[in-house]
């Protein structure tokens, strides 16, 4: 048990948690949506700030990032929980038990350890993921203020729900991140995600403006967010809101926690997604949990030809030094540092 911040007193022993845009008001004993705050004696406290429950070392294009110093690895980490509860949550074991009022599990850490050892493993990025970055917010802070520090890049891989109190206290420490758009009507995010689809959109375009290095994926789910009016609708947002540099993964959802119902993403359905997004303007769409399929690789826009080759998250040429591509020169889109 740990105090949070970004909260506030209310009547009656009662807190209104500010960390994400459902503003959870709990009362004395209780806990907020993501079940990992709790309001103990009209303080508020988080349940996972020394509580880490994946810890690994990943290729940056993992996360997924592919324009951001490519082929470098991050120590990436998550604890327990969520304030979203995504009926086709590809990460439920972590996200979701604390919502089930199952335990808040992990392995015993603090941001010193967590930092030794990424600068152990020659990790030159931390990555805060697996579940909900959001919701170990303090764990996240204190990190990634030692990480930066030591010379690491910051890197949160979000549901981009945070409030705008969290994202200001995160302004400068963050260098990059990976946003799900999970689908692009309000309808969606209320039914099948319990949360607001406007606060990510919101959010989206602060990020751009406080100059994160910005990737965004969205999970391809048969009859559900596949329909191609609304595949052109994410795809001319992003264009118009966030450039047309930004990086869009689309990524094969295959039937998971709740969602059993439906088969896997057909293959024809993502390269027909990732054609809308070409055709409104984004220079860099990939298609991910696909395979040796053809949207792995960086293609350049200025020459056509393969500026970053990958197979599966490895990158096997280029890009040239400074992020330049390999057959003409040209500078890519992105942050590759020397
Ligand atoms: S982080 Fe979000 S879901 Fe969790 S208690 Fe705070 S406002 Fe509620």
């Amino acid at each position: 048990m740990h105090p949070a911040r970004l909260w506030k007193p209310l009547k009656n022993g009662a807190a209104q948690c500010r960390l994400c845009s459902h503003f959870c008001r709990i009362g004395p004993g209780e806990r907020g949506i993501c079940a990992v705050r709790v309001n103990v004696d009209g303080e508020l406290c988080t349940l996972v700030y020394d509580r880490a429950a994946a810890i690994n070392v990943d290729p940056v294009e993992k996360k997924p990032l592919y324009h951001f110093h490519p082929g470098s690895r991050t120590l990436s980490f998550g604890t327990m929980g969520c304030n979203l509860g995504c009926s086709f949550c590809q990460n439920w074991s972590l996200a979701q038990p604390p919502r089930e009022g199952r335990q808040v599990a992990g392995q015993e850490v603090t941001p010193g350890m967590l930092v030794a050892a990424a600068v152990e493993a020659s990790c030159g990025s931390m990555s805060y993921t697996y579940s909900e970055p959001t919701v170990f917010f303090e764990l996240m802070r204190d990190t990634a203020a030692l990480a930066r520090e030591r010379g690491l890049l910051n890197i949160m891989v979000t549901n981009g729900f945070m409030s705008p109190e969290c994202l200001t206290e995160l302004a400068t420490l963050i260098d990059a991140a990976n946003v799900d758009l999970k689908a692009f009507t309000p309808e969606f995010y209320e039914r099948v995600c319990q949360a607001r689809l406007d606060p990510v959109k919101k959010n989206l375009a602060r990020m751009r403006d406080l100059g994160w290095w910005i990737e965004v994926t969205t999970l391809v789910i048969p009859g559900l967010n596949d329909g191609p009016e609304e595949l052109a609708a994410m795809a001319a947002f992003i264009a118009d809101e966030l450039g047309t540099e930004t990086p869009w993964h689309l990524s094969r959802f295959h039937p998971d926690y709740k969602l059993t119902d439906r088969p896997p993403t057909p293959a024809a359905t993502l390269e027909t997604a990732w054609k809308i997004g070409r055709e409104a303007g984004l220079d860099f769409v990939y298609v991910g949990n696909l395979p040796g399929n053809a949207h792995n690789s960086t293609v350049c826009p200025a020459c056509g030809q393969t500026a970053i080759a990958r197979s599966g998250f490895s990158v096997v040429d280029g890009p040239a030094p400074g992020g330049k591509c390999m057959s003409c020169g040209a500078g890519l889109a992105g942050r590759f540092g020397d």
